[in-house]
C-alpha cells in the first residue's frame, strides 16, 4: 500500500497490534525514531506508548511506511486520523 506515500498524505498514525507481532525487529531496523520494543521484544509506537494518537512528524512518514511494508505479520497499523482506544 505505497499510495500512502505518493502524494497527498499530511497526517499519518501508527500504532503496533502486539497480539500478531512476532517481535522480528524489521520495524525498528526502518523506523528507529517511530518503533522500539518492549522487554518481550513485542513491538510499539514510540511516539504516544503505542496509544496511535500522536501524529508521526512528517520527516518519518517515509520510514514509518518502509516500516508497515516490511512488517510480515500485517502488526503496523496506519491511518490518515488517529486511532480510537
Ligand atoms: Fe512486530 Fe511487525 Fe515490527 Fe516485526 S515488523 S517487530 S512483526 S511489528
Amino acid at each position: 500500500m505505497r499510495y500512502l506515500k505518493e502524494g497527498i498524505i499530511t497526517k499519518l498514525y501508527t500504532c503496533v497490534e502486539q497480539e500478531t507481532c512476532i517481535a522480528c525487529g524489521n520495524c525498528g531496523a526502518n523506523a528507529p525514531k517511530i518503533f522500539d520494543y518492549d522487554e518481550e521484544g513485542l513491538a510499539f509506537s514510540l511516539l504516544d506508548d503505542n496509544k496511535g494518537q500522536k501524529a508521526v512528524p512528517k520527516k518519518y512518514i517515509d520510514d514509518c511506511l518502509d516500516a508497515y511494508d516490511s512488517c510480515p505479520t500485517g502488526s503496523i497499523q496506519i491511518a490518515h486520523i488517529p486511532f480510537v482506544k
